[in-house]
């Protein structure tokens, strides 16, 4: 293997742990702690984990936990009381609805009624359009978090040519436009592109978001390019991610491993967004 495996877990535990630090000076100045609010509708297991993981570290870091669990059937003026409350709410600092919900409700429209400044998820039309602009808003957890670890690994990003596979608006979007704001020279691949691999060989930074199971393999990259691995499944031999990690391994320079790549720092970057969402509400500038 010649590829430097980069340590999410790592990065995401010092970031963790320098919210806590500024969570508890916000607790001391302002003599309460901000509050993440967690709704999850129904009972899919892999969300079901997603959003305890997320509780626990939002807990560790001093926040105050305003969890809302409804049931599948929950209609969706139910679940809109809940986010309206939620909203309304000014120990509420940061709201996150946990995607997928159900078929029957029209997340775009429970999305919608999320304020932009307690939109922890960087989901709403107003951030995305902040964010399409360049201008600053709160921004998706994932790929906010994958330009930190790009940042701690000094990958290179002006000029360099950034290939993202997918193009949702949770991770795919979001991370181009984050990567163009840096000034790489940036290609979104979907389903439809043609030569998948073609494309991805140009990268000097490649992120995949496919949710395709070892979509990209060795063929697919160029020798001692960053690797970011997005993807996340549960297979009987455990995690595994969009890219074919031990073969990547063998050409690119970097590469995130799944677990313990991008995940972690989705929720580290979850927890740094809340801290900032409860500084902006206070009328206060974010720190940097
Ligand atoms: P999505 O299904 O919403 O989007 C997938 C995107 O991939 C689409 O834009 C689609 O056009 C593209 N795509 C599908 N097939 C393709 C192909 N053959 N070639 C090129 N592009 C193709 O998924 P998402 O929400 O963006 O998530 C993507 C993956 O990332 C999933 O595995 C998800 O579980 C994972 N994820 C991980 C984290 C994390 O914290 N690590 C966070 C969010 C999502």
């Amino acid at each position: 293997m010649s590829a430097t495996i980069i340590d999410g877990a790592a990065l995401a535990r010092e970031s963790r742990s320098e919210t806590a630090d500024r969570v508890a000076k916000f607790r001391a100045a302002h003599g309460w702690a901000p509050g993440l609010a967690t709704v999850l509708v129904g009972d899919d297991p892999a969300s079901d984990v997603y959003v305890r993981r997320k509780r626990k570290a939002a807990d560790a870091a001093g926040f105050v936990d305003f969890h809302r669990h409804l049931p599948g059937s929950a209609s969706e003026t139910e679940v809109a009381v809940v986010l309206e409350e939620l909203a309304a709410d000014p120990a509420v600092s940061g709201i996150l609805l946990q995607l997928p919900t159900p078929g029957h409700l029209d997340s775009d429209e429970l999305v919608a009624l999320i304020p932009a400044e307690k939109d922890v998820d960087g989901l709403t039309t107003l951030n995305a359009g902040l964010l399409a602009q360049g201008r600053p808003g709160l921004r998706p957890c994932t790929p906010a978090g994958v330009m930190v670890l790009l940042d701690e690994y000094d990958v290179p990003l002006g000029g360099a040519e950034a290939v993202v596979v997918g193009r949702s608006p949770l991770v795919g979007k979001p991370m181009a436009q984050l990567l163009l704001a840096r000034n790489a020279t940036v290609t979104t691949c979907h389903s439809r592109t043609r030569d998948l691999a073609e494309v991805c060989r140009r990268a000097d930074v490649l992120v995949v978001a496919a949710g395709i199971p070892g979509l990209i393999g060795a063929d697919a990259v160029k020798p001692g390019a960053a690797v970011i691995d997005v993807g996340i499944h549960r297979g009987e031999n455990g995690l595994r991610g969009d890219v074919d990690t031990a073969a990547v391994a063998e050409v690119a320079g970097l590469i995130t491993p799944v677990p313990g790549g991008v995940g972690p720092m989705t929720i580290a970057m979850l927890l740094a967004n809340t801290l900032t969402a409860a500084t902006v509400q206070q009328g206060l500038r974010p720190a940097a």
